[in-house]
């Protein structure tokens, strides 16, 4: 990790910090812990070897010039450019066309973080696309910029805020790190004021001649722009936790079944009308969001393999999914499902879904996909589901595994097994997973 990265860095250092109370100083160069926060994003910078940094100046830009001098101080080469006007996010960037030609990673200089670089720029390596960006799920999705992605993490649209009333969406906030192309240069007009989000990726989605792709982590990255968001930013940093979720350590994580523990079981769940949630849903996923677990949903779907419901419907409904649990400030990192089903010869089913997979709960693709994508610790995470087929899931992935009273209530059947623990339904679970480790 120590070695010299080639890529460069841009930081948007031109805010203000009104907000924050800040008068004789750029809002990057408020103190977090006794830090400046562009100290803090330089720092992780030269962890990752990327020693090749640009500051793009605004606002009291001297004063960071004064700080940080040519970088020599921190291990790192500064250079600075400053605006005489504010020109917007884009407006910024683009007084970089001709000066840098490879690609680079951008960074505003108001977000705390600390991710894993290498995966990003690996991730970037891989998309051939003009801009990777970085997204994630957030507590209030509903008045968020949000960005619609794929299954293959193409960008399909930006939906900027204020949302349409009854607006079903998935919780991909726009986290503002980037990867650019050089090519991003020609989308930006020079001396005129323009943001990425809401009038270049826009643009280059309307021309529909470059791939956008979305890069989703639950590592920490948020930006400081209030008190109160200063405040937590120095909690979760005193407390360890922006740097524990780097990427590059182990998480541990709450999977959780569908239906019978999410929402009211529906055999062959195939109208969204009956995508019902089970009461103190919300608030169960909300406790798990405060807690270091991730949030994660692990469903077998073979009304797809059956033919009973297409892909994108079933999309449709963990948009629903997420869109009700968002209004209660609740999100899933991620939700895995299985499509497949072994039994073939019925009227209607898509033939090259059925099939014996690897991912068909009790078998644990779905986890073991989970594990390589987050760094789980398995030995520490918990399954929470309402049947035995759960309980096998977790018995055969190492997990600790709560059966719930809720859906089946474990009278399917199918496997004789004993979970660790029962709940009554997933808040009592995960109010007993939280009171276990607690206690530690
Ligand atoms: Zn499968």
């Amino acid at each position: 990790m120590q070695n010299q990265n080639s890529m460069k860095a841009v930081i948007l250092a031109g805010g203000k910090g009104t907000r924050l109370g800040l008068t004789d100083i750029p809002k990057p160069m408020v103190s977090v812990s006794n830090k400046p926060l562009l100290l803090h994003q330089i720092e992780l910078l030269k962890r990752y070897g990327i020693t090749d940094i640009t500051l793009l100046l605004g606002h009291l830009g001297a004063k960071i010039e004064e700080y940080f001098g040519d970088g020599t101080k921190y291990g790192v080469k500064i250079s600075y450019l400053t605006e005489d006007k504010p020109l917007g996010t884009a407006g910024a960037i683009k007084e970089l066309d001709g000066i840098i030609e490879e690609r680079f990673l951008v960074l505003y200089g108001d977000v705390m973080m600390d991710f894993d670089i290498n995966s990003f720029i690996e991730f970037d390596k891989r998309s051939s696309a003009i801009a990777s960006i970085i997204v994630h799920p957030n507590d209030h999705p509903y008045d968020s910029d949000l960005v619609e992605v794929d299954p293959d993490n193409n960008v399909t649209r930006f939906l900027s805020k204020p949302h349409e009333e009854g607006m079903m969406y998935n919780n991909n906030v726009n986290a503002a790190v980037y990867i650019f192309g050089s090519d991003i240069f020609q989308y930006i007009e020079r001396y005129k004021s323009s943001d990425f989000g809401k009038d270049i990726f826009p643009l280059i989605m309307k021309e529909g001649l470059h791939k956008i792709k979305a890069y989703s982590t639950p590592e920490y990255i948020k930006d400081l722009g209030t008190p109160d968001r200063l405040e937590n930013v120095e909690a979760a940093y005193l407390s360890g936790k922006i740097a524990a979720y780097n990427k590059a350590n182990k998480r541990t994580a709450i999977f959780i079944d569908r239906d019978g523990v999410i929402n009211k079981e529906v055999d062959n769940l195939k109208n969204i009308a009956d995508f019902v949630l089970l009461p103190n849903v919300a608030e169960a996923i909300k406790k798990v969001n405060d807690s270091d677990f991730l949030a994660i949903v692990i469903t077998n779907q073979p009304v797809i393999a059956k033919g009973f419901i297409l892909e994108k419907d079933l999309l449709d409904i963990h948009k629903k999914l997420e869109t009700e649990i968002g209004r209660q400030n609740a999100f899933i990192d991620k939700l895995y499902y299985c499509p497949h089903h072994p039994d073939k010869g019925y009227v209607g089913e898509v033939k090259e879904l059925k099939i014996e997979c690897s991912c068909r709960k009790p078998n644990t693709g779905m986890l073991d996909l989970a594990v390589k994508e987050f760094n789980i610790d398995l030995s520490r995470s918990y399954f929470i589901g309402d049947s035995t087929t759960d309980i096998q899931t977790g018995i055969n992935a190492g997990v600790k595994t709560v059966l719930v009273k809720t859906g089946y209530a474990g009278k399917d059947n199918k496997y004789n097994v004993k979970p660790d623990y029962s709940a009554n339904n997933l808040d009592d679970a995960v109010d007993l997973i939280l009171k276990i480790n607690d206690n530690k």
